[in-house]
């Protein structure tokens, strides 16, 4: 036959089920902004790698146009020399225009070989490039699911620690030991359990064995016995 006490045991131990859930939901809740942001930062990392590539394509890009601004500048110099030849009164000064020239386009020369080189270098700059704007968007995909998975998991858990607590407000007014329920949320908040069952003599908590007294009062009614060890509330299963 169930004792009053018992019974009051048995709706502490209702409470604490409920507790024990609701604690482990609040934890999991807590952590998910934490891993949607571990995720955001895996693609920012992405983002930088592809912003990266995109800098150095342009950087090329923009050395393949100054080459050849330079190489446009040295044709035009040609020109004019070309242009102030028939001018010249002497085969001397007119040798002396020619070996600027010479010298001129070999520095043309020189321009278009390197100008080629970072021709070369810019497909390369665009091959990476796109490989980086491919994977952005690969992962992008990845943690825009992976958030939205969070997401849902949050709205599940939410769901179900509001009804967790409401079944919770349900329960503590049936238990008439307020002193007991005041004890239980003591320790509750201290400990993964605040009741726990004693069996042969052990704490179902910390697992010591208890003096015997204290087993003793445990088997006694209209008591809560606390472990010595632990602090947890003991009863007898
Ligand atoms: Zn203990």
């Amino acid at each position: 036959m169930e004792t009053g006490t018992d019974s009051e045991i048995g709706k502490l131990l209702a409470l604490q089920e409920l507790d024990v859930r609701i604690r482990q939901i609040e934890r999991e809740l807590k952590d998910i902004p934490e891993r949607k942001k571990l995720e955001e930062d895996r693609l920012a990392t992405h983002k930088q790698d592809a912003t990266k590539a995109e800098d150095n394509q342009k950087g090329r890009q923009a050395s393949i146009k100054e080459l050849e601004l330079e190489v446009e500048s040295r044709r035009q110099k040609i020109l004019k020399i070309r242009g102030q030849q028939a001018e010249l009164k002497t085969n001397k000064e007119f040798q002396a225009t020619e070996s600027e020239i010479k010298s001129i386009q070999g520095e043309i020369k020189g321009l278009e070989d390197k100008e080629l080189e970072l021709m070369s270098n810019l497909e390369e700059a665009n091959r990476q490039l796109g490989d980086r704007k491919k994977s952005l968007a690969d992962e992008a995909a990845v943690v825009q699911r992976d958030v939205s998975v969070w997401d849902d998991r949050a709205a599940s858990l939410e769901k179900e620690v509001a009804g967790l607590r409401a079944q919770r407000q349900d329960v503590v007014p049936h238990i008439r030991e307020t002193a007991w329920l005041k004890l239980y949320e003591r320790v509750f908040t201290r400990k993964d359990r605040a009741l726990v069952p004693i069996e042969a003599g052990i704490c179902g908590g910390c697992h010591m064995q208890l003096p015997p007294y204290v087993v003793h009062d445990v088997k006694k009614q209209g008591t809560l016995v606390t472990c010595n060890y632990c602090g947890r509330l003991l009863f007898e299963k």
